[in-house]
């Protein structure tokens, strides 16, 4: 019997590179390829890139340098570049990194096994054009020996593409223009999903709520509204979790106000990326919105669903930003109370508008308003994480907590990370457990388990008319609206 051919691909960036990664291990899985632990034990190494910041980007080219010697110390190894980095880059990659096989871009997944096939034989490759076909789509079913990294979670791409162009982000130029699914092609993988134990379901698109708008605007039939999409996929026997992300503030219309008000499984958190609390900035920054919109956006939404737990994305130090721009993110970040947000200093991308713009911040003042920001944002998430000790809820396990030991970690339908300890074998990943939080800590909550047999009952009552109800009928909702400043310097405080 011939020995088993193994790959590991190492991912950077977003859920979506993540879910590529994990399309890709599928392809590899049909091609009669194994997963390795590690990339000492691969035979194909995979680096699945991302260039939205320069960071990532230095990243993969210290990586590759390194990887001479992986390559050479096994004949026939293979090493192959995707993502973001590769869609841009394309054969710049091979001429300054001759030891790498093949290159494909975001939309060129599925010819992954063609290119190994030619990379076996000695033949490098690239593969990097666009496609504006939903082609791109078409993959096999999953693997039955491929069982993916979460139990019970599943990702499934609705669309692809942005077609925003907000001025700092090279999304638009390494994913290409918008193309939505068809509904129906959706709606099978998600029973495909739930028929192999998928129990939470997150949809994932650049701009996930923009799902289907340009086939709606040319009359196209095949999408429905992104709030139809949600009702379609709640009534999926066996999905009781369903998540989307990243939504762009501009598209939450009354529909996808109302599913949040009308489906139990629709979970109470959405990651609404803000970006600055500046109308000039998010002017610069391109992103049709002014902090209004966005407030009576987080409005509607807290309406629909009170105990909704917002998350956000911040950028400080856009060319322009003065002292009194960046004031207005602290204090919107301090009156919306988001529960957590990925902060990050701002990083010119080539070939993006923002690029060219002057007004660059200095670098010290940059990382002095993150420091700032990071410090405003810990107090919010830990103020929040302590208004849920004593409560009850309920958690998907995914697997040993990152702290070791022997405590869990799963996360709850708040999207917080929660950790627990349980007898050995008592509960395995996958399983939605019910517990109650006993501690709070700036990145996770504390919990001691309650029973796992109560989980059933703990779903039906996530969605009762008061909210989330713990087992003796408190009110667990997380109280989610305005925080102090921890300075309470905040105009708009309360
Ligand atoms: S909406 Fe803006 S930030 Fe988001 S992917 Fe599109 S261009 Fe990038």
């Amino acid at each position: 019997m011939s020995e088993l051919r193994r790959f590991y691909i190492r991912t950077y960036g977003c859920q979506m590179n993540a879910h590529d990664s994990e399309k890709v291990a599928n392809l590899l899985y049909h091609e009669g390829w194994v997963a390795a632990r590690d990339s000492d034990g691969a035979d194909l190494l995979v680096i699945n890139t991302c260039s939205i910041r320069d960071k990532a980007e230095h990243q993969l080219y210290s990586d590759l340098g390194l990887l001479r010697k992986w390559k050479a110390a096994r004949p026939g190894r293979v090493l192959g570049v995707a993502g973001c980095v590769a869609q841009q880059a394309g054969d710049a990659i091979q001429r300054r990194f001759g030891h790498v096989d093949f290159v494909f871009g975001t939309h060129n997944l599925r010819l992954v096994p063609s290119m190994l096939a030619a990379a076996l034989k000695g033949n490098p490759s690239l593969e990097v054009g666009e496609s504006a076909s939903l082609e791109r789509f078409d993959l096999p079913e999953r693997h039955p020996d491929y069982r993916g990294a979460s139990p019970g979670r599943g990702y499934l791409t609705v669309m692809e593409g942005c077609d925003m162009f907000c001025s700092f982000c090279v999304v638009p130029g390494t994913r290409g223009r918008e193309i939505s699914r068809p509904a129906d092609g959706i709606i099978a993988e998600a029973q495909s999903h739930a028929a192999r134990g998928v129990r939470e379901l997150t949809l994932l698109g650049q701009t996930v709520n923009a799902y289907g708008r340009h086939d709606r605007r040319r009359g196209q039939a095949g999408t429905v509204s992104f709030g139809a999409l949600l009702r379609r996929l709640a009534e999926i026997p066996g999905i009781e979790r369903l998540r989307y992300t990243s939504p762009h503030p501009l598209f939450f219309d009354d529909d996808l106000v109302a599913a949040h008000a009308d489906l139990d499984v629709l979970c109470p958190h959405v990651h609404l990326p803000l970006q600055s609390g500046s109308n000039p900035i998010l002017e610069r920054m391109r992103r049709r919105y002014s902090v209004d919109d966005y407030r009576a956006k987080v409005a509607a939404l807290r309406a629909a669903r009170p105990d909704l737990v917002l998350t956000t994305d911040l950028i400080v130090g856009f060319p322009g930003e003065t002292d009194e721009d960046f004031q207005g993110t602290l204090d919107l970040v301090a009156e919306l109370g988001f529960v957590d947000a990925y902060s990050f200093k701002y990083s010119p991308r080539p070939g993006t508008t923002a690029a060219s713009m002057s007004g660059a911040v200095p670098g010290d003042v940059a990382q002095a308003r993150l420091e700032e920001l990071q410090e405003l944002q810990r107090g919010l998430t830990l103020a929040a994480h302590r208004r849920r000790v004593g409560a009850s809820t309920e958690v998907l396990v995914t697997g040993h907590s990152r702290h070791g030991g022997s405590q869990l970690s799963g996360r709850d339908p708040y999207h917080r990370v929660v950790n627990f300890s349980a007898a050995s074998g008592a509960v395995e990943p996958g399983e939605l457990i019910s517990v109650r939080i006993v501690e709070a800590t700036p990145h996770s909550l504390i919990a001691e388990v309650a029973d796992t047999e109560t989980a059933g009952r703990m779903r039906r009552s996530l969605k009762s008319e008061s909210g989330m109800a713990d087992d003796e009928g408190r009110s667990t909702r997380f109280q989610a609206g305005a925080v102090r400043r921890p300075s309470g310097a905040s105009p708009h405080g309360d």
